[in-house]
């Protein structure tokens, strides 16, 4: 909606439909003319399939255009979260890192989240690696044992 809004300016006010290229997942223009819905102060882009407000659409397949439920598209979070690298492996620390790279704050504070983030990541990243070390030590004890019995 924030696309359609910059790319129209002024003339936004008085359009009640728009024509938008929207990208699917492999790069392809999906183009369709969609129906703004709104009442002047709140603007929304109508989903073709279901014909909810929504602000923004997804392109599907090689010509499909819907909001999110239409298109079943679902956040990394709601993907991954049950993923050992996402319970595990800091994935959803991860994730909050990069969110936070794209978050529309001042450069100061989004400077200050990111290195807090990636320190944390960093940290857990160390702390797996010592626990690498002390289990490769002790492997490597065992295997002594046994070339020298
Ligand atoms: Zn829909």
């Amino acid at each position: 909606m924030r696309e359609v809004r910059q790319a129209l300016g002024d003339a936004f006010k008085c359009r009640q439909t728009v024509v938008v290229a929207i990208f699917n997942a492999e790069c392809w223009p999906v183009i369709t003319p969609i129906e703004l819905v709104g009442n002047g102060r709140r603007w929304l882009l109508r989903c073709p399939s279901c014909g909810v407000g929504c602000m923004v659409l997804r392109a599907s397949g090689l010509c499909s255009v819907g909001c999110n439920a239409c298109v079943r598209h679902r956040r990394r979070k709601e993907r991954e979260r049950t993923l050992r690298s996402w319970v595990h492996f800091d994935g959803a620390l991860e994730d909050r890192l990069v969110r936070a790279a794209f978050r529309n704050c001042p450069a100061w504070l989004r400077a200050r989240n990111l290195m807090a983030l990636s320190a944390q990541l960093l940290e857990g990243d160390r702390d797996r690696a010592a626990a690498v070390l002390q289990h490769s030590d002790a492997a490597r004890s065992v295997a002594d044992d046994a070339l020298v019995r």
